[in-house]
């Protein structure tokens, strides 16, 4: 049984490397395919999804689909995020019939020379191989330091995602329907995959440095994953802030006890700073908190619209039941 895999790679303005890694990944395609113990199935692909980028990255899909039809592309209508990238090429996977499908970033700084383990995991019956990274050692101190942060911060507010689990994944093709059961539209997918269940297992890979090009995930774009993150994750923020409102009613009733003390002796006019104090650091605790609401009442409004997750404007496959545009929205659940 010869699995049909889709290697999916999300690209967000990646002109300057995708040469390069279309023809490295399609070399350890061939290998799979051609090696003489458990090849995959010859009908694999490498699915490229273009992210909305405004320079040529399309252009080289289209060409390198034109070269060689083990490229197949997908053109998203506008730029979604890295995380929507990955699920509209993980839905247009599921859709041509593949069996499994592995994601990874289009600039392979993740060892893709690690798939053939990926596979024999899942050969010995694992739905989800997690890739985990070795060590952190080509980021940046920023990246390395908000990240080990950020893992802490989610592992106490009870979200259990695989720490240094990248989006270097490889899912069954019935891990990946149950995925795409998950209806939110603000995609967490490294903390949903865990939750699906199945039998899981993973592989160590190494990551290098970018070889061309920039990184495409802006601050920005961190922060709004990061917060999509525990806000999707995790209602601790509202319980803390429920903490805060209960230690300020405990200690607003010494201050009256005091304030009533201060009455009774006569001493009322000083007391400024004590005011003063409260009232400054209540109204922060408010306003905090405020946000923090605000947070959770803003992503529930916005996924209470049920909006589509994305449209695809163009997709290249060589399959001639596929039509050259859709939308990834429509299992007709809604
Ligand atoms: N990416 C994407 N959409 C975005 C931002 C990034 O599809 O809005 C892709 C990008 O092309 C790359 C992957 O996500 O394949 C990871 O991005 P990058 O390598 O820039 O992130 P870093 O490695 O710096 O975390
Ligand atoms: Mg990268």
């Amino acid at each position: 049984m010869a699995e049909k895999l889709y290697i999916i790679l999300p690209c967000y303005n990646e002109e300057e490397i995708l040469f390069r890694s279309a023809e490295r990944v399609r070399e350890v395609l061939r290998s799979l395919v051609s090696q003489a113990e458990d090849p995959v199935s010859p009908e694999s692909r490498i699915l490229f999804v273009d992210d909305g980028s405004k320079d040529g990255t399309w252009d080289i899909i289209a060409s390198l689909h034109e070269e060689d039809h083990v490229y197949s592309g997908l053109k998203l209508a506008k730029n979604y995020g890295h995380q929507t990238a990955i699920f509209a090429g993980m839905e247009a996977a599921l859709k041509e019939g593949a069996d499994c499908m592995v994601t990874i970033d289009a600039d392979l700084q993740q060892d893709i020379n690690a798939l053939p383990e990926f596979l024999g995991k899942m050969r010995e019956g694992a739905d989800i191989v997690y890739g985990i990274r070795d060590s952190r050692d080509t980021d940046g101190f920023f990246k390395r330091s908000t990240a080990t942060m950020y893992y802490g911060l989610m592992n106490a507010l009870g979200v259990h995602i695989i720490p240094q689990s990248a989006d270097y994944r490889l899912m069954t093709s019935r891990a990946v329907a149950a995925l795409s059961e998950y209806k939110e539209h603000n995609l967490f997918i490294r903390g949903l995959v865990p939750d699906i269940g199945f039998k899981s297992d993973s592989v160590y890979f190494h990551v290098s440095r970018r070889e061309a090009g920039s990184s495409k995930y802006t601050l920005k774009k961190m922060i709004s994953l990061a917060l999509d993150g525990i806000t999707s994750f995790s209602i601790q923020p509202l319980r803390l802030v429920f903490m805060f409102g209960i230690l300020a009613f405990l200690v607003s009733l010494v201050m009256m006890g005091l304030t009533i003390y201060d009455h009774v002796r006569g001493a009322t006019v000083p007391g400024w700073s004590t005011l003063t104090i409260s009232i400054w650091l209540l109204g922060g605790v408010q306003l905090l908190s405020l946000g923090i609401l605000g947070e959770y009442i803003g992503r529930t409004y916005m996924e209470s619209k049920r909006r589509p997750r994305y449209f695809v404007s163009v997709l290249l496959s060589d399959d001639p039941g596929e039509g050259k545009a859709g939308n990834g929205n429509d299992r007709g659940s809604r």
